[in-house]
């Protein structure tokens, strides 16, 4: 099962299995008890994050971005001729396999009741046949 959340929303340590905070900053004010694992690799670019809060780009120009940032190639795909990381695309896949043997839950800063963040685009990710 794969679940978004708030991580300042209630804990629940039976049903949130692995809480994953998919965020690129962790924020000072966050007790550590709040998640399992910490993964800024999973959160927006801190250029697209900006763009996006500040509203100079759209929610459908912010979602594409962060769908293809997801993606991106880093320097270490240069250094291999066949298979490549494709950014986070193996890391998309393990959370993928965790969810469909337990519970793991995506977190973000955003109010519970946020439609537009971009848990919510990483849980569809997931979940698509892209990974
Ligand atoms: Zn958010």
């Amino acid at each position: 099962m794969l679940r978004t959340k708030s991580v300042w929303s209630p804990i629940n340590r039976k049903t949130d299995g692995l809480r994953i905070l998919a965020t690129r900053f962790r924020g000072r004010a966050m007790p550590t008890g709040r998640y399992d694992v910490w993964m800024p690799s999973l959160g927006p670019s801190e250029r697209l994050l900006m763009a996006g809060q500040a509203g100079r780009i759209s929610w459908a120009k912010f979602a594409a971005g962060y769908r293809a940032e997801m993606f991106m190639d880093g320097p270490i795909d240069s250094r291999s001729r066949s298979i490549k990381n494709h950014g986070q695309k193996f890391t998309l896949r393990l959370l993928k396999s965790l969810a469909r043997n337990g519970h793991v839950t995506l977190m973000c800063h955003c109010a519970e009741d946020q439609d537009r963040c971009h848990r919510h685009l990483l849980r569809q990710l997931i979940l698509s046949r892209r990974v």
